[in-house]
């Protein structure tokens, strides 16, 4: 049994190495043709041809998405997603490293399908807009992970950890309905929504105080009025909540619509409360296949730790497939740790020897924690038994 996962392991090492050139290749390619959330046109054909070629069978536009696609070899469970993002920064190219994200995938993928000897499948996932859109977040709502067993993939970053201590995150739009009147003829016929969505922002600044580590608010103003000489009818806010765990995001939602309710009842204005992006839920590590990975990777010479503690970052869309399958998000160091993504100095080092030399190294270990969870039931069962509490909990 060891035996033979050994040999499975020497096998997809095998297919990475024939096509380390190649996947830099593609990784150069994407990083010298920047594209932008939803319109990543030339990554996805680039990457689905690829696959296609290597005789996947490929769906385009999955979930609605043009630049959306998944990418199936051999079928039914157990089943493998290897992830793959490619959306880049307006103005900054990729600064935040996703073509090194993308070819990863690609060569796990390309290696794990070429080496399969058992049953079961690898299903290549290309997920846009990571950067604000929530390619991933619809791929869930449409289904894309519903059987699959487990989902891997892996960020360039300034640290080499386990896991990624990503938060939730949503924004909601908050709107006060007043009355208009003239500010100096009649000024008590006039109900100052402005002044209404002015004291919600104050409101939030004592709230703001008691709120749990990891969550905050940040609320800017969308509409304040047309005129100095009308009092304000409408005024709009844009409210950016996070929060360490999707629980807890919900609640400070909660919290915000009850703010903006109390506000109206104080202000005599009508408020409406709404969602206004796609919620991206905490991310939740299979710690069990982020070991595996980790393991995998210490043969290149890479050591990933636990991240810093009380550490938050961004948010991804991740957090929601993590919340459906067990998966890996796992981040590995292409710069110092003085650096940070979305910078210009990221999208140089992006594109960087110490970047191939990752590529190679995390393509290898990818493929290899898919050999594990296509070939140990173990494993599987171990990480759902282990994604069921967690959610459950
Ligand atoms: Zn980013
Ligand atoms: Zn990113």
């Amino acid at each position: 049994m060891d035996r033979m996962r050994e040999d499975a392991y020497r096998a997809v090492r095998e297919e990475v190495a024939v096509r380390a050139d190649a996947l830099w290749n593609v990784a150069l390619r994407l990083h010298a043709d920047p594209e932008y959330g939803f319109a990543e046109h030339r990554a996805a054909a680039l990457l689905s041809g690829e696959l296609e070629r290597a005789g996947f069978a490929v769906q385009r536009g999955v979930a609605g998405m043009p630049t959306a696609f998944t990418a199936r070899s051999g079928r039914g469970r157990p089943a493998v997603a290897l992830l793959m993002e490619y959306d880049a920064l307006p103005g900054l190219g990729h600064a935040c490293g996703h073509n090194l994200i993308a070819a990863a995938g690609l060569g796990a993928a390309l290696a794990v399908g070429a080496a399969q000897a058992s049953g079961g499948s690898v299903l290549a996932v290309g997920t846009p807009a990571e950067e604000g859109g929530g390619g991933k977040a619809l791929e869930v709502e449409a289904g894309v992970f519903d059987d699959v067993d487990a989902a891997l993939m892996f960020h360039p970053g300034v640290h080499s950890w386990a896991r990624a201590p990503l938060t939730a995150q949503v924004q909601y739009r908050v709107a006060f309905h007043g009355r208009a009147a003239h500010p100096t003829g009649n000024p008590t016929e006039g109900i100052d929504a402005l002044a209404a969505l002015v004291e919600l922002f104050n409101v939030l600044g004592v709230v703001g105080r008691r709120l749990p580590d990891g969550s905050h608010v940040q609320g800017i103003v969308t509409h304040g009025g047309t005129a100095t000489n009308i009092v304000p009818e409408y005024a709009e806010g844009l409210f950016g909540l996070r929060a360490a765990t999707t629980g807890a995001l919900r609640e400070l939602a909660g919290r915000l619509r009850e703010c903006a309710e109390g506000v109206a009842r104080a202000t005599g204005t009508t408020a409406e409360v709404e969602r206004a992006t796609v919620r991206y839920e905490h991310f939740q590590d299979s710690e069990v296949l982020s070991e595996r990975f980790a393991a995998h990777l210490a043969r290149a010479g890479i050591t990933l730790s636990p991240p810093a503690p009380g550490v938050y970052l961004g948010s991804s869309d991740i957090g929601n497939v993590s919340t459906r399958v067990p998966a890996i998000h796992p981040f590995v160091a292409i710069m110092d740790e003085d650096g940070s993504d979305h910078t210009p100095e990221f999208a140089e080092a992006a594109a960087s020897g110490r970047a191939r030399e990752v590529l190679i190294a995390v393509t290898e270990a990818l493929a290899c924690t898919a050999v594990d969870v296509l070939r140990s039931g173990e494993l599987r069962g171990e990480a759902w038994a282990r994604h069921r509490a967690a959610r459950g909990g």
